[in-house]
């Protein structure tokens, strides 16, 4: 039987910070979900009075459904088994693993997140063979990539999806996200695919950014915006699959109820043979 996850107040949990804002609980928030602190509520809450609360929930909204749009694509339509979901945040409604699993129930998925919080409450989850969760910073790659439970789990000499979906706004330009989707991608067999959504500087007004930047203030780790062609940046040595890059809402949309938003863009590479 599936173990209780625990409770978000239950403060035996190992190395959880309880009196910081992070960035996993925050988007739980933003989601609606329900395993944050007060910390993560009054840290959003600051934020959904600068930038608009409808606002910011519908960011994370469109790049929820987005996630889920990419994992049933590269499933479905792209055949692909194997999944490594970078900064994967907390169990949501349908995570990866249950996308990937419905459309073949053989499929590998490895969740790795650098806050604690996520695998402990995703081990409740993850009662199925093919899923496990990594508690990892990929700013440090290698330490992911040679990861026991990776390793055991994911093939890399047959393609495999990694996704950074709404992570990367997390990883300052001083920590070169370039290197970190080179190191993945060096590890990728031709076939392979990368999922990217990032928060967009662009068309944004400057006391926006000031905002979201103010709201992520004591946070974890500071948020940076990026433009579009920085964004497409982190894709090179990919092919971009149609649609390319895009607000995450066109990209290959059906009847989620995405919100539309300017907030982000998103897409999927694929890398060729
Ligand atoms: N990918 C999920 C999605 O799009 O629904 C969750 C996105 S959430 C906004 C960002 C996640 O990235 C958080 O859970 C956070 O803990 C994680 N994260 C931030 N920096 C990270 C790092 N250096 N290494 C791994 N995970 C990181």
């Amino acid at each position: 039987p599936a173990e209780e996850p625990p409770r978000a107040d239950d403060t035996s949990l190992p190395d959880i910070p309880l009196g910081v804002p992070t960035a996993a609980r925050m988007y739980d928030e933003a989601l609606g979900g329900k395993d944050h602190f007060q910390v993560d509520r009054d840290a959003n809450a600051r934020l959904y009075k600068i930038i608009g609360e409808d606002r910011v929930r519908s960011t994370a909204l469109e790049n929820r459904r987005f996630l889920g749009r990419a994992v049933r694509h590269l499933a479905h339509e792209c055949g692909i088994r194997q999944f490594l979901d970078v900064g994967s945040g907390l169990p949501s409604a349908r995570n990866t693993h249950q996308i990937a699993q419905e459309v073949d129930p053989a499929a590998k998925v490895v969740y790795v997140d650098i806050d604690p919080i996520v695998a402990a409450h995703g081990k409740a989850l993850l009662s199925r063979d093919g899923t496990r969760i990594v508690t990892a910073d990929m700013r440090e790659p290698e330490t992911i990539l040679d990861d026991p439970q990776v390793r055991e789990l994911i093939d890399f000499s047959r393609p495999v999806a990694v996704l950074f979906v709404a992570v990367f706004h997390f990883v300052t330009p001083a920590e070169d996200p370039a290197r970190i989707v080179a190191a993945f991608r060096g590890r990728q067999a031709p076939g392979s695919y990368v999922t990217i959504s990032h928060l967009t500087s662009d068309g944004v007004p400057p006391e926006d950014i000031a905002g979201w930047e103010a709201g992520f203030a004591g946070a974890t780790s500071p948020i940076v915006f990026r433009t579009e062609k920085e964004i497409q940046a982190l894709f090179d040595g990919y092919e971009m699959v149609e649609p390319g890059l895009v607000r995450p809402h066109t990209w290959h949309p059906d009847d989620d109820g995405a919100p539309r938003t300017t907030s982000l863009f998103g897409g999927v590479g694929r890398l060729p043979a």
